[in-house]
Parts: C-alpha cells; structure tokens; sequence
C-alpha cells in the first residue's frame, strides 16, 4: 500500500513529519508522498520552510526505511496557472481548491494541463464532492485525452470520494495513469487507501500506477 496525498504541520495537517512516518510504517505502507499546499495557501509552504521539510523527510527515511516523496499541492488558480515553489519535489499534484462555474472549472484544468502539464505529475481531487462545480461530460472526455498526452496521473483521493464512478467508468477504456491519496490532515487517516486501489483495480486496469516499480 501507498499514500501519495498526507498534509503535514509544515501546511494544515496536524501532524510531523516523523509522526506520519512512524504511523505508515506501522501500518505496512511502502511509500507515502507528503503533499503540502504551496504558496497560494494561507497556510502553504515556503522555501525556507521547504528546507527545513527536506531535512525532516530525510532522517525519517533512514530512521523508517519508507520512501517518502518530498511534494506539494498546488492549487488551480485562474487561467491554469499554479504557485510553485522553486524546489525540486519528487511529486507535483495541481487540484481545484475553489467553487466555480462549471464553465470557469473545466477552463481551469483543460488550461493548467495544457500550460503545466510538464510541472505537474498528478491532477488531484478531480470533481471532489467538496468543490462542487458540475459537470459537462464532453469536457470529461477531452480531459481524459490530456491526461493521457500530458502524461499526468488521475489521483483517486479517498477523503474527497473522487473522482465519481461515472468518471472513473469513463477512463475504464483507456490507459490513464492514476495515483491514489487519503488526503489524510490528522494522523488517524494516514494510509486510508483501500478504497482507491478498488476503484483503480475496478475502472483503471488500462492505465499503470504512478509509482508502479515500487508495487
Ligand atoms: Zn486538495
Ligand atoms: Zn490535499
């Protein structure tokens, strides 16, 4: 099992560093990623404390013997555009952190794919039940197609319940990469993945996990 979505203190997760490590190791996990929201975010990181992040991650993959992905939220900000820090992150995930349109939603995502798909390695949280912004499923359809050309991962995030079935249904046919997150703030959480590697083993034999050499 891996984790590719936990907040930790270093954003608005209540958690350490090493706290989530101990508690993913207990629990059997292979990997996690440690996401924190970026610069947009009242409570995101910043490079300095991206620094000091570094240096808590490392000692905990030694201490844990756990990959640990060094990462960031970014939120999809007008135009497609994300804050990203100047740092080199093991993983990139871009998420809709707004209630929109649905018009101004899909012009979000379709631009932000198309301008910053080579920055970003997952689209997080994809029609989360939290953001609830609508649908329009021929746009569905053309960012499955971007997905794909971009080479960027569709995260099934169990905190979010997304993305639905009926989108999920709709990747089943083609080979669309995925990455799996519990979105876990709070300890209790890390690891709260079972749902989303059955829904990518249901809807998603087409498409290779992100991590999959670590499978
Ligand atoms: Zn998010
Ligand atoms: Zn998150």
């Amino acid at each position: 099992m891996m984790d590719l979505h936990v907040h930790s203190v270093y954003s608005d997760g209540s958690a350490s560093v090493e706290e989530i490590a101990r508690k993913a190791k207990e629990r059997g996990l292979k990997a996690i990623a440690i996401v924190d929201h970026s610069l947009e975010h009242k409570k995101g990181v910043t490079e300095e404390k991206l620094r000091r992040r570094q240096v808590e991650i490392e000692t905990a993959r030694d201490r844990y013997d756990l990959e640990i992905l060094s990462g960031v939220e970014c939120g999809i900000l007008p135009d497609g555009d994300i804050a990203l820090p100047n740092f080199d992150f093991d993983i990139v995930v871009a998420s809709i952190h707004d209630i929109l349109s649905t018009r101004e939603y899909y012009h979000r995502i379709k631009e932000c794919l198309r301008k910053n798909g080579d920055k970003i390695d997952v689209l997080g949280h994809l029609h989360s039940e939290m953001f609830n912004c609508g649908r329009d499923f021929s746009q569905d359809v053309e960012i499955i197609d971007l997905l794909i050309e971009c080479d960027v991962a569709l995260e099934i995030n169990s905190l979010h319940r997304a993305p639905p079935i009926d989108f999920l249904e709709m990747c089943s046919n083609k080979s669309v990469k995925y990455s799996v997150g519990s979105d876990a703030h709070t300890l209790d959480r890390v690891g709260d993945v079972k749902w989303c590697f059955e829904m990518a083993r249901r809807f998603l034999k087409g498409g290779k996990f992100i991590l999959s050499q670590l499978l």
